[in-house]
This record gives C-alpha cells, structure tokens and sequence, in this order.
C-alpha cells in the first residue's frame, strides 16, 4: 500500500467564496511521484466536520451532522480524490501539485466535509494536507485519446482541472520541438469571468500558437461586461456546445417533451432562464464544428454529472467519440 504523507500548502488563491487555486509541496525529502497530467492524488485533512448517515422520511438516505452525546460536532479525517491541474514539467520545476477545488455545497446547509477544512487553510499557519503518496488515473491523452486527430476538451467548472494540466504540458512540450499533429480545444464554463481558472494562461497559450489549440471560455451568469468582453461567450458548458453544433438549448428540448403536460411550466420558467450561448467573437459555430470532424475527433469531459451526461448526449447526436472522467 501507499505511504500516507504530509505535505505544506504554500499558495492559497480564492477566486471566489468557493473556488479556488492551491498548491501542495509534499513531504520534506521526499518528491511526489512522477505523473501524467490528467491524473488524481488521495487529500486529507484530520479536522474535518463529520456527517453521519440517515434514512429519511422520504426513504432515502440523507447525511446530516455527527453529533457525541453532549452535542458536540464529531471531527475527524477525509480522505477524497483531487485532479492535478498543475502539469508534469511545473511539478519538476515547483516541486508543487497544483489543484482547483470547489467548496462543496453539501446538505442541509452544510458545506463538505473535507472541503470546509481545506478552505479553512491559511499558509503559513493552518496549511498541512496529508495525501497518498500514489497518483493515479487512466484519464489521459495517451490512454483516452490514442487515434484522434481533434481532441475536445470540456470542463464544467472544476472539472477543466485536468485538461488544465494537459494543455500547460503540450504547450511545454511544443515548446522543447515536441510538436504533433493533434487539434485541442478547450470548452470552459463557470458561473463567473473570476471564476474561471487559468483563463490568462490558456489565452496565452492560444496566443502564442506553438499547439493548435482554441480556447472557448464562457460564463453561465453574465454581467453587462462580460456581454462585452470579445473574448467571452455566455452559457452553460452543454448549450455552448449545442449551439456550435446547431442544436436545441437543453432547456428548449425539455420544454418541447413537457409540452402539455404537469412539469410544463417549470419547464417554460427554466426556458426563460436559461442564458443564451454565444461564442467569443474571435471563433465561429461553423470553425469549432470544422475542428470537430467526427470521424477523427474525441471528446473529454469532466465536471458536473448532469452537464456531463447532456454533453455525452450532444457527442452521441453527433456520432463522436466520448470520454469521461466521473468525479
Ligand atoms: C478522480 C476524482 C477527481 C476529483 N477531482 C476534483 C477536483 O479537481 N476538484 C474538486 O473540487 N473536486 C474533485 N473531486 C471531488 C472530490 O473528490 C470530493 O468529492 C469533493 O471535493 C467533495 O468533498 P467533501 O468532503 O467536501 O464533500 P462530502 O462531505 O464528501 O459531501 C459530498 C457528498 O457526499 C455525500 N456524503 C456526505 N457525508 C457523507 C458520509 N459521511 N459518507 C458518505 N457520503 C457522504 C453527500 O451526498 C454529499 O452531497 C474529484 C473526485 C474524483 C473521484
């Protein structure tokens, strides 16, 4: 079995109250071990608030705060899985992981369990993660996108975490002549432009041209400037990729189906809602579909189960291979 370590986080970034960046530097004397991006590390933090599990009266399990008989909250260790967002080279050169997390919304207003405490962290005081010292995962290029000339990289929210470390790592390589001949584009949606983590980075990266690489990032709650930012595009994750392939919007498909029956109007009230997809000016539907031939494209997606499921729907429609990382 792994060995369980301590490592020190040294940089803390909140891009929001529950998301952000932070990097790990492992045990003194002892590296983490060498990995390709789009693999996982085991966290842990020893103070994490306790949930125990309940059936309720619905008949379905629920997880609702431990208590000891005095009332207090039981605190204990968690143990959960974390994509690497940093990629290889920068883990040779920092020594560090890098990871993107969000704050769990748990149940009944309790945040998770081990998230509450990483948020907690402050370098340089309360800054200690154990983790196994084992990085794992077959979500790879090299294992999920063996063939493809065209690889499509979609990230809801966190889950662009390990397409982060892909994209960093194939510039690198590019970079050091290690060019192929592979298209990568990147979908990522968050709710907000402050939201979305490494958008400089990834910009930069398109800039500078050494992969072919395109970048589509877009917010899920637009303000007016976001609206006016070229480099921006609106909608959630599944309805930017809908419209690059001239479907439906998600929610106008479930109004089309409760058309007439009970759920129709929370089916026209979600319609109304719904934020309308729109590209960044600099790409067009008809380019992204271009890069997206089907018979030599692959689709990765990792993030949230449902948008996952609808983008599977959309690759599926399309008769394009699909790939995904279940979180
Ligand atoms: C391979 C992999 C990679 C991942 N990468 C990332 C990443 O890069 N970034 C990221 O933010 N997340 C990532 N995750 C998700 C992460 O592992 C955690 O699941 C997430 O952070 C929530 O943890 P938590 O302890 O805060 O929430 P939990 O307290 O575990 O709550 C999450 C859910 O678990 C259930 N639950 C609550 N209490 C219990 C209990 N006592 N026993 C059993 N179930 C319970 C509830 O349904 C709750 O809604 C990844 C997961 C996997 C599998």
């Amino acid at each position: 079995m792994a060995e369980r370590k301590v490592g020190t986080v040294v940089h803390w970034q909140n891009l929001s109250s529950i998301l952000s960046i932070f990097r790990l530097m492992p045990e003194d004397g002892s590296p983490f071990p060498d990995y390709k991006a789009g693999q996982y590390i085991a966290l842990r933090r020893e103070d994490c608030r306790l949930t125990k599990r309940v059936v309720g009266e619905d008949g379905k399990p629920h997880y609702v705060p431990d208590e000891d008989e005095a009332r207090n909250r039981k605190v204990g260790p968690v143990t959960h899985s974390y994509s690497i967002s940093s990629a290889p080279f920068e883990t040779t050169r920092g020594r560090h992981l890098e990871f993107y997390v969000v704050l769990e919304a748990g149940e009944c207003n309790e945040p998770g369990r081990l998230t509450e405490s990483l948020f907690r962290i402050h370098p340089g005081e309360d800054d200690k993660v154990g983790y196994v010292n084992r990085i794992v995962g077959d979500f790879t290029l090299d294992k999920r996108t063996a063939g493809a000339r065209s690889v499509v990289f979609v990230g809801t929210g966190t889950g662009l975490a390990p397409f982060a470390g892909m994209i960093k790592q194939l510039d690198f390589e590019a970079a050091q002549g290690r060019r192929g001949d592979v298209r990568y584009t990147v979908f990522h949606a968050n709710r907000s432009r402050v939201e979305l983590a490494y958008h400089e980075e990834l910009q930069a990266i398109e800039a500078a041209g050494r992969i072919d690489f395109v970048y589509v990032p877009s917010v899920s709650r637009p303000t007016a400037q976001d609206r006016d930012d070229p480099r921006l595009g609106t909608g959630r994750a599944s309805n930017v990729m809908r419209h690059v392939f001239g479907m439906p919007l998600k929610e106008e498909e479930e109004m089309r189906r409760a058309e007439g029956g009970p759920e129709a109007a929370a089916a026209a009230a979600a319609l109304e809602k719904a934020v309308r997809p729109t590209l960044p000016r600099h790409v067009s539907a008809s380019d992204l579909q271009a890069r997206c031939n089907p018979a030599e494209t692959v689709i990765l997606t990792c993030g949230n189960p449902l948008a996952m499921a609808d983008i599977k729907h959309v690759a599926d429609t399309n008769h394009i291979r699909y790939e995904k990382e279940d979180w």
